[in-house]
């Protein structure tokens, strides 16, 4: 969604709000779309003393699959802007600072990269999922399977002394 901030470029205390639905289903990350549900997003674009501040909420799920046990979950995803908009890097570092090329913005393309940004590199659908036995492949999750651990190499010889004596 691109708002046009023309009538607030000059305008102290001026606001433009927004809220949408976003559709990011088309976005791959590492070889899956995870934004299958619609992004609600919401905030406004406001001149803060002659600066604009972006700020803005973007809710969804995410559907993901587990790196350790590949079975599909999904997490909620909250994800939060703030950022200056101006058509000029000025001395000020205080927040992220985005370049306008005009008087105009493109809140989507802001919220996908802060999306992008926050997505996790690791899915687990829990922190001590169990995974899949390496051996059969079953996940572990629901109980052992009857693979055999594989024997430590150091107590195979001590067992070895043992059945000597
Ligand atoms: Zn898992
Ligand atoms: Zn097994």
């Amino acid at each position: 969604m691109r708002l046009n901030l023309s009538e607030i470029l000059t305008n102290p205390g001026g606001r433009i709000p927004f809220r949408y639905k976003l559709d990011l289903s088309d976005l791959e990350f590492s070889g899956y779309c995870p934004v299958a549900e619609p992004v609600q997003v919401s905030g406004e674009v406001r001149n803060s003393a002659g600066v604009l501040v972006l700020t803005a909420e973007a809710d969804t799920n995410l559907h993901c699959v587990c790196d350790r046990c590949l079975k599909e979950f999904s997490r909620p995803q909250h994800t939060k802007l703030n950022l200056i908009l101006a058509s000029e890097l000025s001395g000020e570092k205080e927040g992220d600072i985005v370049l306008l090329k005009s008087d105009t913005v493109d809140v989507s393309d802001l919220v996908t990269s802060a999306i992008i940004l926050e997505m996790e590199t690791k899915n687990l659908c829990s922190e001590d999922c169990q995974g899949l036995c390496p051996k059969c492949g079953k996940d572990l999750n629901e109980g052992p399977c009857s693979c055999r651990p594989e024997p430590d190499p150091r107590l195979a010889v001590l067992n070895q002394l043992l059945n000597k004596q």
